[in-house]
């Protein structure tokens, strides 16, 4: 506003300027009387009356500066910008402008009409401005609704009330697939029909009659005479004055809606990486399935497939890898079956597949025949070919059960036999399988008490430096001391403290208990070699291991250098990376760590060499063997040239007799661990553990 050239305080001010020519006292009476805010200017374009209007809606005191940047302009036509004094004199004509004032906000438009003199000279001018601030903002507002009914996903149509079509939207037009040019004053019940019982003509003349909505069915014929079906409304629209003005139908697209629901109940039923069934479509299909078995002579076969290793691909080849294998499978198997049966992801790496109305048992190793044939073929993935193999558990209806839930039961638990049994492995369903189970409840409810009640025992078995014959350390194994079966040795009970998790805290106590004997035998002052604790899968697995053995590290104040931790390979090949950490770890507090029954696994000396291991302990398979199987001999020769080629230290399991020995000493072994020297005692057993051997 500074730049704005100040206006004179009074009219009379004026007096000596061109304008001089104008009767200015007859002008400013005039301007007072209008509701226009009116300026004078003179001939450079300054402002030298003003009637005053203007500035009290604006709420400012001098003028706005309509010439500079006071105000944002925006000419209408093809106007170009610039300030509408300057176009009016460049013109020689009437010049209109909009305005929006800052900071009031209020919209203005201003003409500007030139004053010319009798020569024709410019004079001055007149600026009239005018708020048009409450119809900019009722056309902005229209231009919103008409937005927002134009770019409703509803269908829109209004009809005057002789039934022609006034507007359509957007959605309109693409349902019907007309343009709206082409619709606007047809009649709107040649496209739209009210869908009732009764005519839907009646149902029209009803809205028009009574004035009161509709709600129900519409019917759109569309351009190709197709028929879309629509829930919706058809609205009676009053004027201001309450006079029934137009009909208003809105509408929505019940095939869309239909194919939303169709969508969301596949969301419900089918798995979404493979698109196969998922476990609860699976179970609804089968009642019926297995109720048609058990009241004909055809035989219904249930199938619970699981991946062999598929934690190994997954972590090797990454999860997208995974999905692949998965869709690949799905595939395979559905190619592998007879239309009418089902396949189905229940979870994860587990399928289930329901072989219907076969005459025979017989018949279903046919299927399972051809289901592993086309798992043979290996999969092409991230530029190799995947092997799979898939452990498989079979439960027939009606021999088995002809419930769909016990069934599947029956099914996973024969496919949990399988899979102990190792890769690609057939299971069906025994009797002898269900009282296993019982079995297995009844072992994990007696071991429970155990561990509360401390019913486990620390045994400890040394091994022995081959060529020197010292002590090179010893392993400490689990036993249950029952009251009425007496000891228990681990493998008939370890599995199932796996399976239910109960391997954890057993393996703690184990931890615990080991580390309280080594600081006891110290104190004795006896000549102490590390002590071995072997650790689970399951146990590794835990988050808070780490933790909890730093904390009994701690508690004991054992001294973690006469510790060594033993790992199976299965560990190794679950979560490499996981695996590496915490072996680490481990070895950073002093401890040791020994690859156990290496050999019976995957055997990857090339895992070993990235894995921070100080010991590995051939599997007693093999030394058992030694003697009589050449094989077996040059087997644990090759990995004991590996294993010192990469600077690992071997010790044999389950040495026997003084042969066996020999032969390891031949073979350049360096511990040998086994009955010969003795089996595995109590602690109290010193003669055994630290006497002359
Ligand atoms: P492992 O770790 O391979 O332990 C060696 C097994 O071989 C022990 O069986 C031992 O008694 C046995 N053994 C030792 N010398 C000979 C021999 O000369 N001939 C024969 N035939 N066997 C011999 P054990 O104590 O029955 O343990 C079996 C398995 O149970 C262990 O195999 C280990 O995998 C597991 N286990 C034992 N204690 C624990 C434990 O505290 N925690 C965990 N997670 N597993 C344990
Ligand atoms: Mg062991
Ligand atoms: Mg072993």
């Amino acid at each position: 506003m500074s730049e704005v050239p100040t206006p004179p305080s009074s009219p009379s001010g004026a007096a000596s300027t061109p304008l001089s020519k104008l009767d200015p006292g007859t002008s400013a009476a005039a301007m007072a009387a209008m509701t226009d805010g009116i300026w004078l200017l003179d001939a450079q374009g300054r402002v030298i009356h003003s009637n005053g209007r203007l500035e009290r809606t604006l709420g400012v005191d001098e003028p706005p500066d309509v010439e500079r940047c006071g105000l944002r302009e925006s000419f209408h036509g093809d106007y170009p910008r610039g300030c509408l004094f300057h176009e009016m004199v460049r013109s020689g004509k009437v010049t209109e402008g909009e305005f929006r004032h800052e900071p009031s906000g209020r919209w203005l438009r201003i003409t500007c009409y030139p004053i010319h003199g009798d020569g024709g000279e410019l004079l001055g001018a007149t600026h009239v401005a005018r708020d048009i601030s409450d119809t900019v903002q009722i056309e902005a507002m229209h231009d919103l609704l008409e937005a927002t009914v134009d770019q409703s996903p509803d269908v829109v149509l209004i009809s005057s009330v002789d039934l022609r079509i006034v507007y359509v939207n957007s959605a309109f037009e693409r349902l019907v697939g007309r343009g709206r040019d082409e619709m606007l004053g047809r009649r709107a019940w040649d496209m739209l029909e009210i869908f009732s019982g009764d005519n839907g003509m009646n149902q029209v003349n009803s809205v028009l009659r009574n004035r009161e909505p509709f709600h129900g069915l519409l019917t759109v014929t569309r351009a190709d005479g197709r028929q879309v079906h629509l829930g919706g409304s058809v609205l009676p629209l009053k004027d201001s004055t309450g006079t029934l003005s137009h009909l208003v139908c809105i509408g929505r697209d019940l095939t869309q809606q239909e194919e939303l629901e169709r969508r969301v109940q596949h969301l419900a039923y089918f798995d979404a990486l493979t698109d196969l069934p998922n476990r609860t479509l699976f179970m609804d299909r089968l009642t019926p399935a297995m109720a048609r078995a058990e009241h004909s002579s055809r035989v219904c076969a249930l199938v619970v497939l699981n991946l062999d290793n598929f934690k190994a691909i997954n972590h090797a080849l990454g999860t997208a890898a995974g999905d692949d294998v998965l869709r690949a499978i799905a595939a395979s198997l559905l190619a592998s079956v007879r239309d009418g049966d089902t396949v189905a992801r229940l979870g994860g790496d587990d399928f289930g597949l329901a072989l219907l109305d076969m005459k025979w048992p017989e018949d279903v190793s046919g299927v399972l025949d051809k289901i592993q044939q086309a798992l043979n073929k290996p999969i092409a993935l991230a530029g190799t070919d995947l092997e799979i193999t898939a452990s498989m558990g079979i439960a027939l209806c009606p021999s088995d059960g002809t419930l769909p839930s016990d069934v599947l039961e029956k099914a996973t638990l024969a496919m949990a036999d399988a899979k102990r049994e190792g890769p690609g492995t057939i299971r069906y369903y025994s009797a002898e399988m269900g009282s296993r189970l019982e079995k297995f409840m009844a072992t994990s409810a007696r071991l429970r008490k155990a561990l509360e009640r401390g019913e486990f025992r620390a045994y400890y078995q040394p091994y022995y430096d081959i060529t020197t014959g010292d002590l090179a350390g010893m392993e400490a194994l689990i036993r249950w001391q029952t009251e009425d079966r007496g000891l228990v040795p681990p493998h008939e009970f370890i599995s199932v403290l796996e399976e239910t998790g109960m391997v954890v805290p057993a393996g703690l106590w184990m931890i615990d208990t080991v580390c309280r004997q080594v600081v006891e035998w110290q104190r004795q002052g006896r000549p102490v070699a590390p002590v071995a604790v072997n650790l689970s899968p399951v146990q590794f697995r835990t988050a808070h291991l780490l933790d909890d053995i730093r904390r009994i590290i701690t508690d004991t104040d054992v001294d973690p250098r006469l510790l060594t931790f033993e790992v199976t390979e299965s560990t190794f090949i679950e979560d490499p990376e996981y695996t590496r950490s915490i072996l680490t770890a481990l070895r950073a507090l002093g401890a040791r760590i020994s690859i156990d029954d290496f050999g019976t696994g995957y055997s990857s000396l090339a895992y070993l060499k990235r894995f921070p291991v100080d010991h590995l302990k051939i599997d007693q398979s093999f030394v058992r063997d030694i003697i009589e199987d050449v094989d077996d001999a040059t087997l644990v020769s090759t990995i004991i040239t590996m294993a010192h080629n990469l600077g690992i230290r071997t010790i044999a399991e389950g040495v026997e007799t003084a042969e066996h020995l020999r032969i390891l000493r031949i073979l350049r072994c360096d511990i040998a661990q086994g009955y010969f020297f003795t089996p595995p005692v109590p602690p109290d057993r010193e003669d055994k553990l630290f006497g002359p051997r």
